[in-house]
Order: C-alpha cells, then sequence, then structure tokens
C-alpha cells in the first residue's frame, strides 16, 4: 500500500532515527525492514527469506531473518502477528504521535491488515473484565479476523 516516495522517507527517517539513539541499523535489518514495508500483505519469516533472495540477491537463514526481526521488534518499526506468525511494518512510523499497542484487523479472504489503535479506556475495560475471570492477560494486542470493506462489498 506505500508508495516508493513513503517508502524512501520512511527509510531515511529510520535510519536517522538509529543513529540518534545508538541502535545499529545495518544495512541487512534496513533491507528486511524495506521488504516489509513493500509489501501489501503481513510475511512469515520464510516468505521474508524467499523475498529478500529475489529482491537483494542474496541468500539469508530463517535464522538470521529471525534475528533481523527481533530487532526491529525491539525498536517498535515491525509488529508480529501472533495468531499467523506473520510480520508487518508499523504503519505509524513517520508519525509524531505517541504509539499505543496496536490492534490489528486482518482480512481473512485478501490478508490486508489494518494498524489500528482502540481507544486505552476500552482495552483497560476489556482488560478487567477479562482478569475478573481470573485470567491473566500477556499481551493487550489484539487481532481481529473478517472481511475488510473492499473484500466486503465483493460478497
Ligand atoms: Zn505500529
Ligand atoms: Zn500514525
Ligand atoms: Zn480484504
Amino acid at each position: 500500500m506505500t508508495t516508493i516516495n513513503k517508502i524512501e522517507r520512511i527509510l531515511k527517517k529510520v535510519e536517522h532515527d538509529c543513529l540518534q539513539s545508538g541502535l545499529r541499523l545495518t544495512k541487512k535489518r534496513r533491507n528486511v525492514l524495506q521488504i516489509l514495508l513493500q509489501e501489501q500483505e503481513p510475511l512469515s519469516a520464510y516468505d521474508i527469506v524467499e523475498r529478500y533472495k529475489i529482491t537483494m540477491a542474496e541468500s539469508l537463514s530463517a535464522m538470521s531473518v529471525y534475528r533481523m526481526l527481533d530487532f526491529l521488534l525491539a525498536a517498535g518499526l515491525v509488529h508480529k502477528l501472533e495468531t499467523t506468525n506473520q510480520y508487518l511494518a508499523c504503519s505509524h512510523i513517520i508519525c509524531e504521535h505517541q504509539h499505543q499497542i496496536p490492534q490489528f484487523l486482518i482480512c481473512d479472504q485478501c490478508h490486508k491488515v489494518e494498524e489500528v489503535g482502540l481507544c486505552k479506556q476500552l482495552l483497560d475495560e476489556l482488560k478487567a473484565s477479562i482478569e475478573n475471570t481470573g485470567f491473566s492477560l500477556l499481551s493487550q494486542q489484539l487481532e481481529l479476523h473478517g472481511l475488510c470493506a473492499h473484500c466486503k462489498k465483493q460478497e
């Protein structure tokens, strides 16, 4: 969904921010982020190995892709969908506003994922009523499956 110009801008900002905060954005880490930015769909680590081979003409092991993803996850540049074990670039990298815990709307037909920020009060209430049952919530990341507006229209 991201245009080439926008991807360039995002990568420039990431390079700048990493330099400022002393994070080591290696060329390979940057390339993995670029691949995720270019995709419309979330990718598994193995998908990334494939894309990397095609677009960067270099073979990486899945192990090293996982390590690069760990770096990008820790830096908040990439998110992981726990329900599908896939990764996607954060859609708020160049935003100035504060990033909340991301929630994801996943289209089961075209596999497009929308990153949304649900209101904090709603999440706190959800957390409270879940914990009332005695269950401890380890993550507040919601992954909701359904049909996107586009696919719903095609129905
Ligand atoms: Zn995000
Ligand atoms: Zn934003
Ligand atoms: Zn869809």
